[in-house]
Protein backbone atom coordinates (compact mmCIF):
# COMPACT_ATOMS: atom_id res chain seq x y z
CA UNK A 1 0.00 0.00 0.00
CA UNK A 2 1.53 4.00 -0.92
CA UNK A 3 2.79 5.28 2.12
CA UNK A 4 3.75 9.03 2.76
CA UNK A 5 7.17 9.56 5.16
CA UNK A 6 9.18 12.35 6.23
CA UNK A 7 12.44 11.79 6.49
CA UNK A 8 16.01 13.53 7.54
CA UNK A 9 18.93 12.75 5.34
CA UNK A 10 22.20 14.76 5.42
CA UNK A 11 24.68 15.10 2.61
CA UNK A 12 28.20 16.40 1.68
CA UNK A 13 27.85 20.02 0.38
CA UNK A 14 29.07 18.65 -3.37
CA UNK A 15 26.58 15.49 -3.23
CA UNK A 16 23.71 17.71 -1.80
CA UNK A 17 22.32 18.35 -5.34
CA UNK A 18 22.48 14.97 -6.74
CA UNK A 19 19.27 13.08 -7.18
CA UNK A 20 20.55 10.03 -7.03
CA UNK A 21 22.59 10.39 -3.92
CA UNK A 22 19.15 12.09 -2.22
CA UNK A 23 17.64 8.72 -3.40
CA UNK A 24 20.16 6.56 -2.01
CA UNK A 25 20.14 8.40 1.33
CA UNK A 26 16.49 8.17 1.65
CA UNK A 27 16.50 4.48 0.96
CA UNK A 28 18.82 3.69 3.46
CA UNK A 29 17.51 5.63 5.84
CA UNK A 30 14.22 4.12 5.40
CA UNK A 31 15.16 0.53 4.74
CA UNK A 32 13.22 0.48 1.36
CA UNK A 33 14.63 -0.39 -1.95
CA UNK A 34 15.15 2.18 -4.68
CA UNK A 35 12.14 0.50 -7.05
CA UNK A 36 9.80 1.36 -3.86
CA UNK A 37 10.72 5.10 -3.51
CA UNK A 38 8.07 6.66 -6.39
CA UNK A 39 8.86 9.76 -5.81
CA UNK A 40 10.32 12.38 -3.40
CA UNK A 41 10.05 16.66 -2.39
CA UNK A 42 12.55 18.37 -0.40
CA UNK A 43 10.74 20.47 3.07
CA UNK A 44 13.20 21.86 4.29
CA UNK A 45 16.57 22.38 3.63
CA UNK A 46 19.84 23.66 6.35
CA UNK A 47 23.80 24.48 5.85
CA UNK A 48 26.30 22.84 8.70
CA UNK A 49 28.85 23.81 8.62
CA UNK A 50 30.29 23.35 12.25
CA UNK A 51 33.09 21.20 10.46
CA UNK A 52 35.42 21.61 7.71
CA UNK A 53 33.22 19.45 5.71
CA UNK A 54 30.40 21.59 5.46
CA UNK A 55 26.85 19.28 5.18
CA UNK A 56 23.81 19.76 3.89
CA UNK A 57 20.47 18.32 6.43
CA UNK A 58 17.70 17.81 4.14
CA UNK A 59 13.89 16.74 5.28
CA UNK A 60 12.17 15.20 2.70
CA UNK A 61 9.11 13.94 2.06
CA UNK A 62 8.57 10.55 0.36
CA UNK A 63 5.88 8.28 -1.40
CA UNK A 64 6.57 5.23 -1.45
CA UNK A 65 4.88 2.55 -3.58
CA UNK A 66 3.01 5.70 -4.39
CA UNK A 67 2.90 9.51 -5.30
CA UNK A 68 3.07 12.23 -2.96
CA UNK A 69 0.45 14.67 -2.56
CA UNK A 70 0.09 17.44 -4.97
CA UNK A 71 2.07 20.37 -4.24
CA UNK A 72 -0.16 23.61 -4.60
CA UNK A 73 1.54 26.55 -4.94
CA UNK A 74 -0.10 28.90 -2.54
CA UNK A 75 -2.32 31.83 -4.35
CA UNK A 76 -4.02 34.49 -2.49
CA UNK A 77 -7.44 33.57 -1.78
CA UNK A 78 -9.74 36.37 -0.16
CA UNK A 79 -13.85 36.27 -0.70
CA UNK A 80 -14.78 39.95 -1.37
CA UNK A 81 -16.84 41.24 1.44
CA UNK A 82 -20.30 42.15 0.78
CA UNK A 83 -20.89 45.35 2.30
CA UNK A 84 -21.96 46.55 5.78
CA UNK A 85 -19.41 44.89 7.75
CA UNK A 86 -17.95 45.82 10.95
CA UNK A 87 -14.79 48.33 10.63
CA UNK A 88 -11.87 47.54 12.00
CA UNK A 89 -9.00 50.54 11.73
CA UNK A 90 -5.62 49.91 11.51
CA UNK A 91 -2.83 52.52 12.28
CA UNK A 92 0.07 51.31 10.64
CA UNK A 93 0.84 49.45 7.24
CA UNK A 94 4.01 47.70 8.53
CA UNK A 95 3.85 43.79 8.41
CA UNK A 96 1.44 44.04 11.61
CA UNK A 97 -0.59 46.38 9.88
CA UNK A 98 -0.74 44.27 6.48
CA UNK A 99 -1.29 41.21 8.07
CA UNK A 100 -4.08 42.09 10.54
CA UNK A 101 -5.96 43.59 7.95
CA UNK A 102 -5.71 40.21 5.67
CA UNK A 103 -6.78 38.15 8.59
CA UNK A 104 -10.06 40.95 9.16
CA UNK A 105 -11.11 40.00 5.38
CA UNK A 106 -10.86 36.58 6.31
CA UNK A 107 -12.90 36.73 9.32
CA UNK A 108 -15.13 38.71 7.78
CA UNK A 109 -14.39 42.51 9.03
CA UNK A 110 -13.53 45.79 6.60
CA UNK A 111 -10.11 46.87 7.53
CA UNK A 112 -9.37 50.10 6.99
CA UNK A 113 -5.28 51.00 6.99
CA UNK A 114 -3.83 54.58 7.59
CA UNK A 115 -0.16 54.69 7.16
CA UNK A 116 1.89 57.77 7.60
CA UNK A 117 3.74 56.92 4.52
CA UNK A 118 3.68 56.74 1.07
CA UNK A 119 3.40 53.52 -1.00
CA UNK A 120 6.50 51.46 -1.88
CA UNK A 121 7.30 52.43 -4.90
CA UNK A 122 6.66 56.57 -4.20
CA UNK A 123 8.53 55.70 -1.18
CA UNK A 124 11.65 54.55 -3.00
CA UNK A 125 12.07 57.63 -4.41
CA UNK A 126 12.05 59.43 -0.91
CA UNK A 127 14.89 57.18 -0.19
CA UNK A 128 17.32 58.91 -2.95
CA UNK A 129 17.83 62.15 -0.74
CA UNK A 130 18.62 60.24 2.49
CA UNK A 131 21.29 58.54 0.53
CA UNK A 132 22.67 60.99 -1.55
CA UNK A 133 21.84 64.29 0.19
CA UNK A 134 21.69 63.36 3.50
CA UNK A 135 18.16 64.61 3.89
CA UNK A 136 15.84 62.77 5.35
CA UNK A 137 12.27 62.97 4.55
CA UNK A 138 10.32 62.81 8.09
CA UNK A 139 6.94 60.43 6.83
CA UNK A 140 8.73 58.23 3.74
CA UNK A 141 12.00 56.82 4.77
CA UNK A 142 13.26 53.88 5.68
CA UNK A 143 11.11 53.08 8.68
CA UNK A 144 7.79 54.69 7.58
CA UNK A 145 5.56 53.48 4.37
CA UNK A 146 4.03 51.02 2.70
CA UNK A 147 5.82 47.52 4.41
CA UNK A 148 6.77 49.85 7.21
CA UNK A 149 10.67 48.89 8.04
CA UNK A 150 10.58 45.72 6.60
CA UNK A 151 9.95 47.02 2.83
CA UNK A 152 13.68 48.27 2.28
CA UNK A 153 15.33 45.54 4.92
CA UNK A 154 17.33 43.10 4.90
CA UNK A 155 14.04 40.78 4.33
CA UNK A 156 15.04 37.90 6.63
CA UNK A 157 12.50 35.69 7.70
CA UNK A 158 13.49 33.29 10.13
CA UNK A 159 12.19 34.14 13.71
CA UNK A 160 12.43 32.42 17.20
CA UNK A 161 8.89 32.96 17.54
CA UNK A 162 7.76 29.87 16.49
CA UNK A 163 5.58 28.88 19.22
CA UNK A 164 4.31 33.06 18.61
CA UNK A 165 1.97 31.12 16.04
CA UNK A 166 1.38 29.61 12.21
CA UNK A 167 4.99 30.53 10.81
CA UNK A 168 4.37 28.43 8.16
CA UNK A 169 1.21 30.43 7.57
CA UNK A 170 3.23 33.78 7.13
CA UNK A 171 5.27 32.31 4.90
CA UNK A 172 2.81 30.64 2.81
CA UNK A 173 0.67 34.43 2.48
CA UNK A 174 4.12 35.59 1.30
CA UNK A 175 4.64 33.01 -1.26
CA UNK A 176 0.72 33.73 -2.43
CA UNK A 177 1.87 37.41 -3.55
CA UNK A 178 5.28 36.79 -4.89
CA UNK A 179 7.74 35.84 -2.67
CA UNK A 180 9.84 33.08 -4.15
CA UNK A 181 8.64 29.49 -2.87
CA UNK A 182 12.09 28.61 -1.45
CA UNK A 183 11.11 30.67 1.43
CA UNK A 184 8.70 27.60 2.08
CA UNK A 185 11.63 25.30 2.44
CA UNK A 186 14.77 27.06 3.66
CA UNK A 187 15.59 26.67 7.42
CA UNK A 188 16.71 30.57 7.09
CA UNK A 189 14.20 32.22 4.43
CA UNK A 190 15.37 35.54 3.30
CA UNK A 191 13.32 38.25 0.66
CA UNK A 192 15.66 40.96 -0.27
CA UNK A 193 15.00 44.33 -0.53
CA UNK A 194 14.27 44.58 -4.60
CA UNK A 195 11.65 41.88 -4.13
CA UNK A 196 9.83 42.97 -0.76
CA UNK A 197 8.59 45.98 -2.49
CA UNK A 198 7.03 44.00 -5.04
CA UNK A 199 5.22 41.00 -1.92
CA UNK A 200 4.22 44.47 -0.12
CA UNK A 201 2.11 46.04 -2.80
CA UNK A 202 0.18 42.53 -4.34
CA UNK A 203 -0.85 42.41 -0.36
CA UNK A 204 -2.19 45.69 -0.44
CA UNK A 205 -3.59 44.36 -3.84
CA UNK A 206 -5.62 41.62 -1.77
CA UNK A 207 -6.91 43.76 0.33
CA UNK A 208 -8.70 46.45 -1.39
CA UNK A 209 -9.77 43.77 -4.40
CA UNK A 210 -11.46 42.35 -1.20
CA UNK A 211 -13.39 45.35 -0.39
CA UNK A 212 -10.80 46.67 2.73
CA UNK A 213 -9.10 50.78 2.34
CA UNK A 214 -5.87 51.59 2.71
CA UNK A 215 -4.64 55.32 2.58
CA UNK A 216 -1.46 56.70 2.36
CA UNK A 217 -0.01 60.01 4.21
CA UNK A 218 -2.37 59.76 6.27
CA UNK A 219 -0.46 60.30 9.59
CA UNK A 220 -2.73 59.78 13.13
CA UNK A 221 -2.43 62.63 15.29
CA UNK A 222 -5.00 61.51 17.93
CA UNK A 223 -7.24 59.19 18.74
CA UNK A 224 -11.06 59.67 19.41
CA UNK A 225 -12.02 58.09 22.66
CA UNK A 226 -15.77 57.47 24.43
CA UNK A 227 -16.59 60.63 27.03
CA UNK A 228 -15.50 58.98 29.41
CA UNK A 229 -12.26 58.32 27.87
CA UNK A 230 -12.65 54.39 28.68
CA UNK A 231 -13.62 53.48 25.16
CA UNK A 232 -11.52 53.40 21.63
CA UNK A 233 -14.01 54.37 18.66
CA UNK A 234 -11.14 55.46 15.97
CA UNK A 235 -8.20 58.13 15.11
CA UNK A 236 -8.00 61.73 13.82
CA UNK A 237 -5.57 62.26 10.97
CA UNK A 238 -3.10 65.32 10.23
CA UNK A 239 -5.36 66.95 7.55
CA UNK A 240 -8.64 66.62 9.96
CA UNK A 241 -10.46 63.62 8.66
CA UNK A 242 -11.51 61.14 11.42
CA UNK A 243 -11.97 57.39 10.41
CA UNK A 244 -13.89 55.35 12.87
CA UNK A 245 -14.39 51.42 13.50
CA UNK A 246 -15.39 49.00 16.21
CA UNK A 247 -11.85 48.49 17.28
CA UNK A 248 -8.27 50.74 16.84
CA UNK A 249 -5.75 48.02 16.17
CA UNK A 250 -2.05 50.11 16.22
CA UNK A 251 0.65 49.05 14.32
CA UNK A 252 2.77 52.16 14.27
CA UNK A 253 6.33 50.33 14.45
CA UNK A 254 8.99 51.31 17.01
CA UNK A 255 10.31 54.89 15.27
CA UNK A 256 6.57 56.66 15.93
CA UNK A 257 7.82 58.58 18.79
CA UNK A 258 5.27 61.04 18.33
CA UNK A 259 2.40 58.36 18.59
CA UNK A 260 4.33 57.24 22.18
CA UNK A 261 4.21 61.21 23.02
CA UNK A 262 0.71 61.04 22.10
CA UNK A 263 0.03 58.17 24.57
CA UNK A 264 2.13 60.03 27.15
CA UNK A 265 0.20 62.97 26.66
CA UNK A 266 -3.34 61.22 27.03
CA UNK A 267 -2.31 59.51 29.82
CA UNK A 268 -2.52 55.70 28.55
CA UNK A 269 -0.61 53.24 30.26
CA UNK A 270 2.57 52.61 28.90
CA UNK A 271 5.31 50.53 30.29
CA UNK A 272 9.62 50.42 30.10
CA UNK A 273 10.92 47.66 28.56
CA UNK A 274 14.31 46.76 27.83
CA UNK A 275 15.36 47.37 24.30
CA UNK A 276 19.34 47.40 23.20
CA UNK A 277 21.69 49.67 21.57
CA UNK A 278 24.94 49.61 19.80
CA UNK A 279 26.75 50.01 16.73
CA UNK A 280 26.79 47.88 13.31
CA UNK A 281 30.00 45.98 12.76
CA UNK A 282 31.14 45.61 8.91
CA UNK A 283 33.56 43.18 7.04
CA UNK A 284 34.54 42.11 3.92
CA UNK A 285 32.17 39.18 3.18
CA UNK A 286 34.42 37.28 2.22
CA UNK A 287 36.21 37.35 5.19
CA UNK A 288 33.14 36.10 7.17
CA UNK A 289 32.75 33.43 4.72
CA UNK A 290 36.26 32.01 5.30
CA UNK A 291 35.11 32.21 8.89
CA UNK A 292 32.48 30.35 8.82
CA UNK A 293 32.96 28.17 6.01
CA UNK A 294 37.00 27.15 7.53
CA UNK A 295 38.09 28.22 3.84
CA UNK A 296 41.20 29.99 3.38
CA UNK A 297 40.91 33.31 2.47
CA UNK A 298 40.43 33.88 -1.33
CA UNK A 299 39.25 30.69 -2.42
CA UNK A 300 35.34 31.30 -4.14
CA UNK A 301 32.36 30.44 -2.58
CA UNK A 302 30.36 27.58 -3.84
CA UNK A 303 27.65 28.54 -5.61
CA UNK A 304 25.13 26.66 -3.52
CA UNK A 305 26.32 28.12 -0.26
CA UNK A 306 24.99 31.27 0.91
CA UNK A 307 27.13 34.38 1.94
CA UNK A 308 27.61 33.17 5.35
CA UNK A 309 25.93 34.86 8.48
CA UNK A 310 26.58 34.03 12.28
CA UNK A 311 25.48 34.91 15.53
CA UNK A 312 27.15 36.10 18.36
CA UNK A 313 26.28 36.35 22.02
CA UNK A 314 27.59 36.70 25.79
CA UNK A 315 26.88 38.10 28.81
CA UNK A 316 28.72 40.71 30.77
CA UNK A 317 27.93 42.44 34.23
CA UNK A 318 24.76 41.11 33.74
CA UNK A 319 23.68 42.97 30.23
CA UNK A 320 23.54 41.20 27.30
CA UNK A 321 26.22 41.81 24.43
CA UNK A 322 25.32 40.07 21.19
CA UNK A 323 25.11 40.03 17.40
CA UNK A 324 21.54 41.86 16.07
CA UNK A 325 20.10 41.62 12.44
CA UNK A 326 23.39 39.97 10.88
CA UNK A 327 23.05 40.69 6.86
CA UNK A 328 25.35 38.99 4.99
CA UNK A 329 26.16 40.49 1.52
CA UNK A 330 24.49 43.37 2.52
CA UNK A 331 24.51 47.66 3.07
CA UNK A 332 24.15 49.37 5.91
CA UNK A 333 21.57 51.81 5.19
CA UNK A 334 20.84 55.32 6.83
CA UNK A 335 17.36 54.37 8.92
CA UNK A 336 16.68 58.08 10.75
CA UNK A 337 13.26 59.37 10.92
CA UNK A 338 14.33 62.61 11.76
CA UNK A 339 17.01 65.25 10.65
CA UNK A 340 18.65 65.93 13.50
CA UNK A 341 19.95 62.07 14.21
CA UNK A 342 21.91 59.42 12.88
CA UNK A 343 20.63 55.61 12.86
CA UNK A 344 22.68 52.79 11.17
CA UNK A 345 20.45 49.22 10.06
CA UNK A 346 21.25 46.74 8.07
CA UNK A 347 19.58 46.08 4.17
CA UNK A 348 20.65 43.68 1.45
CA UNK A 349 19.19 41.96 -1.69
CA UNK A 350 17.89 38.82 -2.72
CA UNK A 351 21.38 37.75 -4.29
CA UNK A 352 23.05 38.84 -0.96
CA UNK A 353 26.02 39.41 -3.54
CA UNK A 354 27.77 42.47 -1.76
CA UNK A 355 31.06 42.70 -0.63
CA UNK A 356 29.87 43.51 2.77
CA UNK A 357 29.08 41.58 5.79
CA UNK A 358 27.20 43.69 8.61
CA UNK A 359 25.43 43.39 11.91
CA UNK A 360 23.92 45.45 14.92
CA UNK A 361 26.11 44.67 17.83
CA UNK A 362 24.41 45.77 20.54
CA UNK A 363 23.79 45.46 24.31
CA UNK A 364 20.90 45.36 25.96
CA UNK A 365 19.80 48.34 28.23
CA UNK A 366 17.24 48.19 31.18
CA UNK A 367 15.22 50.80 31.98
CA UNK A 368 16.97 51.26 35.48
CA UNK A 369 19.73 52.34 32.61
CA UNK A 370 17.85 55.26 31.93
CA UNK A 371 17.60 57.01 34.99
CA UNK A 372 18.93 60.47 33.90
CA UNK A 373 16.32 60.77 31.21
CA UNK A 374 13.58 59.83 33.61
CA UNK A 375 13.18 63.03 35.33
CA UNK A 376 12.78 65.04 32.27
CA UNK A 377 10.89 62.38 30.12
CA UNK A 378 9.30 60.14 32.61
CA UNK A 379 7.71 56.92 30.99
CA UNK A 380 10.06 58.16 27.80
CA UNK A 381 13.03 57.88 29.48
CA UNK A 382 14.23 55.29 26.93
CA UNK A 383 13.29 57.04 23.98
CA UNK A 384 15.43 60.11 24.90
CA UNK A 385 18.17 57.94 25.86
CA UNK A 386 18.26 56.35 22.45
CA UNK A 387 17.56 59.97 20.64
CA UNK A 388 20.03 61.62 22.85
CA UNK A 389 22.57 58.59 21.02
CA UNK A 390 21.41 59.21 17.41
CA UNK A 391 21.78 63.16 17.86
CA UNK A 392 25.46 62.25 19.36
CA UNK A 393 25.99 60.58 16.00
CA UNK A 394 25.09 63.04 13.73
CA UNK A 395 27.04 65.24 15.27
CA UNK A 396 30.00 63.14 15.08
CA UNK A 397 29.68 62.09 11.71
CA UNK A 398 29.64 65.62 10.77
CA UNK A 399 25.94 66.13 9.33
CA UNK A 400 24.49 64.96 6.26
CA UNK A 401 23.88 61.54 7.54
CA UNK A 402 27.91 60.84 7.47
CA UNK A 403 27.98 58.22 10.28
CA UNK A 404 30.87 58.53 13.21
CA UNK A 405 33.19 55.34 12.29
CA UNK A 406 36.14 54.09 14.09
CA UNK A 407 37.87 50.48 13.16
CA UNK A 408 36.85 47.66 16.15
CA UNK A 409 40.43 47.47 17.14
CA UNK A 410 40.75 50.95 18.20
CA UNK A 411 37.61 50.81 19.72
CA UNK A 412 38.63 48.07 21.65
CA UNK A 413 42.20 50.06 21.97
CA UNK A 414 40.72 53.31 23.05
CA UNK A 415 41.93 55.24 20.26
CA UNK A 416 40.88 57.84 16.87
CA UNK A 417 40.82 55.40 13.78
CA UNK A 418 43.53 57.61 11.38
CA UNK A 419 41.72 55.69 8.30
CA UNK A 420 38.19 53.70 8.22
CA UNK A 421 37.86 50.24 6.10
CA UNK A 422 35.69 50.93 2.87
CA UNK A 423 32.14 50.78 3.68
CA UNK A 424 28.62 49.65 2.35
CA UNK A 425 27.36 52.82 3.81
CA UNK A 426 26.87 55.33 0.81
CA UNK A 427 26.46 58.18 3.25
CA UNK A 428 30.40 57.90 4.15
CA UNK A 429 31.49 58.10 7.40
CA UNK A 430 33.91 59.99 9.65
CA UNK A 431 36.20 58.82 12.18
CA UNK A 432 35.57 59.47 16.11
CA UNK A 433 35.56 57.81 19.67
CA UNK A 434 32.47 55.49 19.38
CA UNK A 435 33.88 54.26 22.40
CA UNK A 436 33.46 57.56 23.89
CA UNK A 437 30.35 58.70 22.46
CA UNK A 438 28.59 55.52 23.92
CA UNK A 439 27.51 55.53 27.31
CA UNK A 440 30.26 53.81 29.50
CA UNK A 441 27.85 51.23 30.60
CA UNK A 442 27.51 49.97 26.88
CA UNK A 443 31.08 50.62 26.00
CA UNK A 444 32.89 49.14 28.10
CA UNK A 445 31.06 45.98 27.57
CA UNK A 446 30.68 45.93 23.79
CA UNK A 447 34.82 46.12 24.46
CA UNK A 448 34.58 42.74 26.32
CA UNK A 449 31.67 41.49 24.52
CA UNK A 450 34.10 42.27 21.01
CA UNK A 451 37.13 40.63 22.52
CA UNK A 452 35.18 37.27 23.06
CA UNK A 453 33.58 37.41 19.52
CA UNK A 454 37.29 37.91 18.27
CA UNK A 455 38.37 35.02 19.68
CA UNK A 456 35.33 32.40 18.54
CA UNK A 457 35.75 33.69 15.34
CA UNK A 458 39.56 34.18 14.16
CA UNK A 459 39.50 37.42 12.33
CA UNK A 460 36.40 39.11 13.56
CA UNK A 461 38.10 41.92 15.55
CA UNK A 462 40.82 42.11 12.90
CA UNK A 463 42.51 45.23 10.58
CA UNK A 464 39.28 45.19 8.30
CA UNK A 465 36.71 45.26 11.14
CA UNK A 466 34.80 48.38 11.51
CA UNK A 467 31.90 49.95 13.39
CA UNK A 468 29.19 52.52 12.24
CA UNK A 469 27.57 54.63 14.59
CA UNK A 470 24.22 54.17 15.95
CA UNK A 471 21.99 50.87 15.94
CA UNK A 472 19.36 52.38 18.26
CA UNK A 473 16.17 51.23 17.06
CA UNK A 474 16.51 47.19 18.02
CA UNK A 475 12.81 47.30 19.58
CA UNK A 476 10.81 49.49 21.17
CA UNK A 477 11.82 50.89 25.08
CA UNK A 478 8.28 50.54 25.74
CA UNK A 479 5.52 48.31 25.95
CA UNK A 480 1.75 49.38 25.25
CA UNK A 481 0.41 47.23 27.67
CA UNK A 482 -2.68 44.55 26.64
CA UNK A 483 -5.11 42.34 28.37
CA UNK A 484 -4.02 38.48 28.24
CA UNK A 485 -7.11 37.11 26.74
CA UNK A 486 -8.52 39.99 24.86
CA UNK A 487 -5.38 41.81 23.49
CA UNK A 488 -6.95 45.30 24.65
CA UNK A 489 -5.48 47.99 26.35
CA UNK A 490 -6.53 47.29 30.16
CA UNK A 491 -7.58 51.37 30.60
CA UNK A 492 -9.22 51.25 27.23
CA UNK A 493 -11.65 48.64 25.32
CA UNK A 494 -11.49 48.85 21.68
CA UNK A 495 -7.37 49.64 21.66
CA UNK A 496 -5.91 46.93 20.36
CA UNK A 497 -1.43 47.76 20.78
CA UNK A 498 0.03 45.61 18.09
CA UNK A 499 3.39 44.48 16.67
CA UNK A 500 6.75 46.05 17.30
CA UNK A 501 5.57 49.13 18.29
CA UNK A 502 3.50 48.20 21.38
CA UNK A 503 6.56 45.50 22.75
CA UNK A 504 5.30 42.11 20.88
CA UNK A 505 7.12 41.27 17.97
CA UNK A 506 11.12 42.12 16.80
CA UNK A 507 11.01 41.15 13.20
CA UNK A 508 9.08 40.76 10.07
CA UNK A 509 7.50 37.29 11.14
CA UNK A 510 6.93 37.71 14.19
CA UNK A 511 4.93 41.32 13.31
CA UNK A 512 3.32 39.38 10.82
CA UNK A 513 2.02 36.83 13.78
CA UNK A 514 1.16 39.19 15.97
CA UNK A 515 -1.20 41.50 13.59
CA UNK A 516 -3.15 37.64 12.77
CA UNK A 517 -3.93 37.28 16.54
CA UNK A 518 -4.66 41.05 16.71
CA UNK A 519 -7.18 40.94 14.29
CA UNK A 520 -8.33 37.50 15.44
CA UNK A 521 -8.92 39.06 19.04
CA UNK A 522 -10.90 41.99 17.45
CA UNK A 523 -13.06 39.71 15.73
CA UNK A 524 -13.56 37.96 19.36
CA UNK A 525 -14.39 41.43 20.48
CA UNK A 526 -17.26 42.44 18.22
CA UNK A 527 -18.56 38.74 18.39
CA UNK A 528 -18.71 39.62 22.36
P1 LIG B 1 6.70 48.76 11.20
O1 LIG B 1 7.21 47.85 10.15
O2 LIG B 1 7.62 49.69 11.84
O3 LIG B 1 5.44 49.49 10.61
C1 LIG B 1 4.81 50.54 11.25
C2 LIG B 1 4.13 51.42 10.21
O4 LIG B 1 3.33 52.37 10.90
C3 LIG B 1 5.10 52.21 9.36
O5 LIG B 1 4.85 51.98 8.01
C4 LIG B 1 4.85 53.65 9.75
O6 LIG B 1 5.00 54.55 8.68
C5 LIG B 1 3.42 53.61 10.23
N1 LIG B 1 3.11 54.68 11.18
C6 LIG B 1 3.88 55.11 12.22
N2 LIG B 1 3.28 56.13 12.84
C7 LIG B 1 2.12 56.36 12.19
C8 LIG B 1 1.09 57.32 12.36
N3 LIG B 1 1.13 58.25 13.34
N4 LIG B 1 0.05 57.29 11.50
C9 LIG B 1 -0.02 56.38 10.50
N5 LIG B 1 0.96 55.46 10.29
C10 LIG B 1 2.01 55.45 11.12
N6 LIG B 1 13.18 42.36 10.59
C11 LIG B 1 13.32 41.08 10.19
O7 LIG B 1 12.59 40.20 10.66
N7 LIG B 1 14.26 40.74 9.26
C12 LIG B 1 15.09 41.67 8.71
O8 LIG B 1 15.91 41.32 7.88
C13 LIG B 1 14.96 43.01 9.09
N8 LIG B 1 15.75 43.97 8.56
C14 LIG B 1 15.51 45.28 8.87
C15 LIG B 1 16.24 46.28 8.21
C16 LIG B 1 15.96 47.62 8.42
C17 LIG B 1 16.72 48.66 7.65
C18 LIG B 1 14.96 47.98 9.36
C19 LIG B 1 14.66 49.44 9.62
C20 LIG B 1 14.26 47.01 10.04
C21 LIG B 1 14.51 45.65 9.80
N9 LIG B 1 13.80 44.63 10.44
C22 LIG B 1 13.97 43.33 10.05
C23 LIG B 1 12.82 44.91 11.49
C24 LIG B 1 11.40 44.80 10.91
O9 LIG B 1 11.31 45.57 9.76
C25 LIG B 1 10.40 45.20 11.95
O10 LIG B 1 10.56 44.35 13.07
C26 LIG B 1 8.98 45.08 11.44
O11 LIG B 1 8.81 45.80 10.26
C27 LIG B 1 7.99 45.56 12.50
O12 LIG B 1 6.71 45.49 11.97
P2 LIG B 1 5.52 46.41 12.50
O13 LIG B 1 4.44 46.23 11.51
O14 LIG B 1 5.28 46.12 13.91
O15 LIG B 1 6.08 47.91 12.43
Amino acid sequence: MARYELVDIILPLERSEDEAARKKAICKKLHVKPERVHEFRLQKHSIDARKAQIKIQMRMEVGIDGPLPEYVKPEPNYTKLGGGEKQIVIVGCGPAGIFAALRCIELGMKPIIVERGKDASARRFDLGPIMKEGRVIEDSNYCFGEGGAGTYSDGKLYTRATKRGPVRDVYETLVAHGAPEQILTDAHPHVGSNLLPNVVKAMRQSILEAGGEVHFESKVVDFILSADNKQMRGVVLADGREITGEAVILATGHSARDIYQLLADKGILMEQKPFAVGMRIEHPQPLIDSIQYSYERGIERPRILPAARYRLATKIDDRGVHSFCMCPGGFIVPAATENDEVVVNGMSLARRDSPFANSGMVVTVEPEDTVQFQKEHGILAGIAYQKDLEIKASKAGGGVQKAPGQRVKDFIAGKLSDTLPKTSYFPGLTSARLDEILPHDVSYRMKIGLKKFGQQMKGYVGEEANLLGFETRTSSPLRIPRKDETLEHPEIEHFIPCGEGAGYAGGIVSAALDGVKCAEAAEAMIRK
